[in-house]
C-alpha cells in the first residue's frame, strides 16, 4: 500500500526520510528456520495433487546476494548524506542567510516562505543528485534490474523535484504559521490535522500525482478483467477498479498495490507483472489487494499512523527547544517558528522516525500478512500464491530470508520466506476448519461434473 509514501510526502523535508527507504534492494538475508525442502514435508502435505503442492523456499544467488548488501550499503549512505546535508544546512549558517535573503526579497510572510523554500529546495535537490543517479539508475543497471533511459531517469528526477517543492509551498508554511500561534501546543494540532492530510494526499495521489510519472490505463485483457469482476465480487467488491501501469519504462521488476481513498480507490498492477505472472498467479495477487480494500487496511493505516504522527511532533517539540537554546548562535535563529528553522525541524523528523520506524513497519506487515490470508481464503490456491512469491523475489534480486534488524527497520511487507511459508501451512478449508474472513468471501461455485450441463 501506499500510505507510507503518504505520510514521508508530508513535505519536502518529510520526503527526505521516504528517500531513504525507496531505494532499492532492501531486502536482506539470513536464512535461519530455512523450512525443510518438499521432498521432507509432512506426507500430509506431500500427497496434495500437484497443483497444490507445497513451494520450496527460493536461496538467493550470488548476485541476489550482492544486491542485497549493495541496497544496504545505500541505505546507510542515504541515511547519512541526509544528516550531513542538514547539518551542514544549520551548522555553517546557510539556512538563516537563505531566510535573510528570502525576507529581503519577498518582504511579506508568505512570499517569504516561499523564495526560502524554493531555495532551499533546489540547494537539497542539487546536492542529491549524485548519490540518487547512482541509486535510482547506475545501481539497478549494474543489476540488471531496469530499463530506463537516462533522459528518463533525469526527467523523473526533476518532476519528482517540482512536485515536492511544490507540495512544500502549499501545506508547508502551516506548521511554521501553528508554532507561532500556539508555540506550546502546536504539535498536538498538527498531528490531530495529520488523519484529513493523509486522506486527501490519498485522495490526490493516484489522480494527481501518480499519472504525472507514468501511463495508467484500464486493464486491456478483457478475459482476465472478466475473471477479476468475479473474484471480486466474490469478495464482496462489486465496482472494484484495476488499473495497469507501464512500469516497464522503468524497471522489470514486479509489483501490485491499492491506493486511492473513497472515490479515488484502485488497485493498480504494474505491467510487468501482468506480463510474468500466470493467470492464477495475478488473481491471487489480486486477491491479496482486494484484501486491503475489504477489510478497511487503508482506514486502520492512516489512524494509526496519525496517531504515531502525534507522537512524532510531540517528541520534535521537546527536542527542538533544547537544541536551538544550545546552538542557536550558530544556527542564526532562535525561534523554530524561523523558516531558517526548517532544516532543524527536517534533521529530527529524520533521526526521531528512523528511531521509532519499527512501530509502523510491525503495523504494516502485520496488515500485509492478513491480506495475505485473505488473498488465500478468497483463491483457495495456496500453490499459485506461494509461487506468485517465488516470482516477485527472482524478478527483483531479493533475498527471502531477511537478518532480524533488518526486518524489523525496513520491511514493510513479511519477507517472502515467511510468506511463501505461510501459503504452504494455511488451509483451513481442507480440513474443515473455519476460515478467519468467510463472512466477507462468499463461496467458489461448485465445479460442474463431466457430462452435466447448469
Ligand atoms: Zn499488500
Amino acid at each position: 500500500m501506499k500510505i507510507f509514501q503518504t505520510w514521508f510526502a508530508f513535505g519536502p523535508w518529510i520526503f527526505l526520510v521516504w528517500l531513504c527507504f525507496v531505494c532499492p534492494g532492501v531486502c536482506g538475508s539470513e536464512p535461519a528456520n530455512t523450512p525443510p525442502p518438499p521432498s521432507q514435508l509432512p506426507a500430509q502435505i506431500e500427497h496434495l495433487a500437484p497443483d497444490t503442492s507445497p513451494v520450496a523456499v527460493p536461496e538467493p544467488d550470488a548476485k541476489a546476494l550482492s544486491h542485497y548488501h549493495s541496497g544496504m550499503t545505500l541505505v546507510g549512505v542515504f541515511i547519512l548524506w541526509n544528516l550531513l546535508i542538514l547539518m551542514l544546512f544549520l551548522f555553517t549558517g546557510f539556512s538563516a542567510r537563505t531566510r535573510s535573503w528570502a525576507e529581503r526579497w519577498g518582504r511579506r510572510w508568505y512570499a517569504t516562505f516561499v523564495l526560502y523554500c524554493i531555495g532551499f529546495g533546489l540547494v537539497y535537490y542539487l546536492a542529491s543528485l549524485p548519490l540518487n543517479f547512482y541509486a535510482g539508475f547506475i545501481q539497478p543497471h549494474s543489476y540488471d534490474l531496469s530499463n530506463q533511459t537516462f533522459n528518463r531517469w533525469l526527467g523523473n528526477y526533476v518532476k519528482n523535484a517540482v512536485v515536492m517543492i511544490g507540495l512544500g509551498l502549499v501545506v508547508g508554511w502551516f506548521p511554521f504559521f501553528m508554532i507561532k500561534q500556539s508555540p506550546r501546543r502546536w504539535w498536538l494540532y498538527l498531528g490531530l490535522l495529520a488523519a484529513p492530510f493523509l486522506c486527501v494526499m490519498e485522495f490526490i495521489q493516484p489522480v494527481v500525482i501518480d499519472p504525472l510519472f507514468h501511463r495508467f490505463q484500464p486493464l486491456q485483457d478483457q478475459a482476465l478483467e472478466t475473471k477479476i469482476l468475479a473474484e471480486a465480487a466474490r469478495g464482496g467488491i462489486e465496482s472494484g477498479r484495476v488499473y495497469e501501469v507501464n512500469m516497464s519504462a522503468d524497471t522489470k521488476t514486479l509489483n501490485a498495490y491499492v491506493t486511492g481513498f473513497m472515490g479515488t480507490k484502485r488497485i493498480v498492477l504494474w505491467d510487468t507483472t501482468l506480463k510474468s505472472l500466470k493467470e492464477d498467479e495475478l488473481l491471487f495477487i489480486l486477491g491479496h489487494e482486494m484484501g486491503h480494500y475489504v477489510l478497511g487496511h487503508l482506514i486502520k493505516l492512516i489512524v494509526f499512523n496519525s496517531v504515531l504522527i502525534i507522537l512524532l511532533w510531540y517528541v520534535v517539540y521537546r527536542l527542538a527547544g533544547r537544541v536551538i537554546e544550545r546552538f542557536h548562535m550558530r544556527f542564526g535563529f532562535s525561534s523554530l517558528s524561523d523558516f531558517a528553522a526548517l532544516p532543524l525541524l527536517a534533521l529530527l523528523i529524520l533521526i526521531v522516525s528512523l528511531a521509532g520506524l519499527p512501530i509502523p513497519m510491525a503495523f504494516s506487515r502485520h496488515i500485509e500478512h492478513e491480506a495475505d490470508r485473505f488473498g488465500l481464503e478468497l483463491t483457495h490456491n495456496n500453490h499459485a500464491a506461494a509461487t506468485a512469491f517465488v516470482k516477485l523475489q527472482q524478478n527483483s534480486l531479493g533475498i527471502s530470508r531477511p537478518g532480524i534488524l533488518v526486518k524489523i527497520w525496513l520491511f514493510d511487507h513479511p519477507s517472502v520466506g515467511e510468506r511463501i511459508d505461510f501459503c504452504n501451512r494455511y488451509r483451513p478449508w481442507e480440513t474443515g476448519q473455519p476460515s478467519r474472513y468467510d463472512q466477507y468471501i462468499r463461496p467458489q461455485p461448485q465445479a460442474i461434473p463431466a457430462g452435466q450441463t447448469r
